[in-house]
């Protein structure tokens, strides 16, 4: 299980391990965190004391520093695990889920015709339907999409990102995550 690391104004930075998190933990690197602890790290047994270290780990940790301004801006990056979660695993054009190994990223406007490799000129497709429209524009194929492109925030974009995801972060991100997207549905 991942740890969701936040900047100290509550947006999501990255998944960390507990291991990595042990280390924002002992550098008194946390300003604040949610949730139970779900993992307890042991370390060694202090001197003084004779107690063993010991460092509960929470499921979301903030972690004190300035708060990057440009990140929160910038698109989430592109790939193709995160569009087919995006879409959930459904092509957009005959509506059937797949198998990840049996979809692409479909451009909705062909790279080769000045469309975009972006969130927004890409969908989810079955190689079927990828293979059958090819290089035309979907009207052109009279291929209509049963569902419409559109760029994660960064809240989803975690969500897209996490592998195993707790409810403790899955409640805080989605929160976040506006009506229109898809992991409502
Ligand atoms: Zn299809």
């Amino acid at each position: 299980m991942d740890v969701l690391q936040l900047d100290v104004s509550g947006r999501p930075q990255a998944w960390v391990s507990p291991r990595e998190a042990a280390v924002l933990y002992a550098s008194d690197a946390i300003a604040w965190t949610l949730g139970e602890a779900f993992h307890v790290l042991r370390g060694g047994v202090q001197r003084v004391t004779g107690l063993q270290s010991r460092i509960e780990v929470h499921p979301i940790i903030a972690v004190r520093g300035a708060v990057p301004s440009r990140a929160w801006r910038v698109e989430p990056a592109l790939s193709n695990p995160k569009l087919f979660a995006r879409d959930r695993g459904v092509c957009a054009y005959c509506g059937h889920r797949f198998h990840a190994d049996d979809l692409t990223r479909e451009h909705i406007v062909p790279v080769s015709r000045g469309g975009l490799d972006a969130w927004m000129n890409c969908i989810t497709a079955c190689r079927g339907c990828n293979g059958r429209k090819g290089n035309r524009l979907p009207e052109e194929a009279h291929m209509s999409l049963l569902y419409l492109p559109y760029v994660p925030s960064l809240h989803e974009d975690m969500i897209l990102r996490g592998r195993r995801i707790l409810s403790d972060q899955m409640e805080f991100l989605l929160a976040s995550v506006p009506r229109s997207s898809r992991l409502h549905a």
